[in-house]
């Protein structure tokens, strides 16, 4: 494989330590094979000119749903795809977040087993797109999760199964590692109709400990989806290893975490998009402001365990109407700054090397040392003085995963809606990157 020098730029190493000016990264066999100032260079190495640009690592999003294929609602999720449209429509947003900037994912849960076949076709180089790591269908007990009574009392319903009694719950995770899952999901909070109020726990301590340590006895780990305290409590009592969103989350929750060594990914992407731009998907106006108090709430207590050490992840559960893909990756890194206090550099980690944790890959990814992966973003200008930039794709003009540059320019052809789409994603989402910063922003950012 020919070796790529990315010359001159300032090089963000995704380690946290401070950013070098006037660095050389020399890529070479899919590898970081060094960095430094002033590298030579033999006759057959590709220059890239970074000079005033910054070279950092491909971004990490541990919280994707690249099967979903943006829906707006269950119903077209749970009723209206097939398994061979699904697969195509996933290949095609694959693509997609690659040229965001996003050289890996985690997506926990898919239709179908699509997420780990498309993992896998990515590997093998019959479709483009990020690193990938999967899950198969979420794990739920009988309440089902935020789907309520659209998921059915046992079996299949779209990304979830249910599984009712402890031997069910075993064989099923079983047969998602037969069928190669690197994680196993689990739903421990969901939506309980005639509760009328936010999500509840769904599972008990004993059926978390069964899923967890059915799943590490194979060597699989645990992601659970927990909106709020005592599931996030409990989960990490139980072993889960990874837990998403983490709402409300009391001190006694914290302390919790902090004991088991969790990682968070609390996913705040999704709630400021709905916060934001949910009126123009028709959500009701009262919801809005509910939102955004679960990210402040949330975020105030979250930030405690980051200053107890806790590593946080980011993630941006990209996948729903609300969340097109290739758009809103970066955003939790913003969020992440403008509502729990993290520096820019903080907030950059997050998305680079604790993200491969979610990759499994600790050590071997999302930083730029010697013997890492080569998967490197080069950016016009310093994201250190607006993590926004990384939200803005004309700012993104390099992207290189396994030390392979990818085209970004060439235009993917426009999704647009077939007849049989229970969908009105392009009417009802005029969601585009541009909407998330203001003109004013936009004038701000152009003179960074
Ligand atoms: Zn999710």
């Amino acid at each position: 494989m020919a070796s790529i020098l990315i010359r001159g730029g300032t090089l963000i190493d995704g380690t946290g330590s401070a950013a070098r000016p006037g660095e050389d990264v020399l890529l070479r066999d899919g590898k970081v094979a060094a960095v430094g100032p002033s590298l030579a260079a033999d006759a057959d190495t590709e220059i890239v000119e970074a000079a005033g640009r910054t070279v950092m690592p491909g971004l990490i999003d541990a919280h994707t749903h690249l099967t979903f294929g943006e829906p707006t609602g269950n119903d077209e999720l749970f009723n209206h795809r097939t398994e061979a449209y699904s697969s195509m429509l996933s290949a095609y947003n694959a693509r997609k977040v690659l040229r965001a900037g996003v050289t890996s994912v985690l997506d926990a849960d898919c239709l179908w087993n699509i997420g780990v076949e498309l993992r896998d076709a990515i590997e093998s180089g019959i479709v483009e797109g990020p690193r990938m790591r999967a899950g198969g269908q979420a794990l739920m007990t009988m309440l089902g999760g935020t789907a309520g009574r659209m998921i059915a009392d046992e079996g299949r319903t779209g990304y979830a199964t249910v599984v009712t009694g402890r031997d069910v719950m075993v064989n099923e995770i079983r047969r998602q590692i037969k069928y190669g899952v690197d994680w196993i999901k689990i739903m421990v909070t969901g939506l309980i109709p005639s509760m009328k109020g936010p999500e509840v726990k769904v599972w008990n301590i004993d059926e978390l400990r069964t899923v967890c340590d059915t799943a590490h006895e194979l060597n699989t780990k645990v992601v659970a989806h927990c909106r709020n305290s005592d599931s996030t409590r409990d989960a990490a009592r139980a072993g889960v290893d990874l837990i998403y969103h983490a709402s409300y989350v009391d001190d006694e929750a914290l302390e919790a975490v902090v004991e088991a060594g969790s990682a968070l990914c609390p996913t705040f992407t999704l709630l400021g998009n709905l916060a934001d731009y949910g009126a123009k998907i028709g959500t009701a106006p009262e919801l809005l402001d509910v939102f955004r108090a679960e990210i402040e709430v949330t975020a105030k207590q979250l930030a405690k365990a980051h200053a107890a050490g806790v590593p946080f992840l980011a993630g941006s559960e990209t996948g729903f109407a609300v969340t097109p893909v290739g758009e809103w990756h970066a955003r939790e890194l913003e969020m992440f700054v403008e509502y729990m206090g993290m520096t820019p550099m903080e907030a950059i980690v997050a998305a680079t090397r604790n993200g491969a944790f979610a990759m499994r890959a600790e050590g071997e990814l999302g930083t730029l040392e010697v013997g890492r992966i080569a998967d490197v973003l080069v950016i016009d200008g310093d994201p250190l003085r607006d993590v926004r930039m990384l939200q803005d794709r004309e700012r993104i003009v390099e992207v290189i995963k396994d030390g392979r540059r990818i085209d970004i320019t060439t235009p993917i052809p426009e999704r647009k809606q077939r007849a049989s789409d229970q969908v009105r994603f392009l009417a009802a989402c005029p969601l585009t990157r541009s909407l998330a910063l203001t003109e004013a922003d936009l004038e701000r950012l152009s003179h960074v």
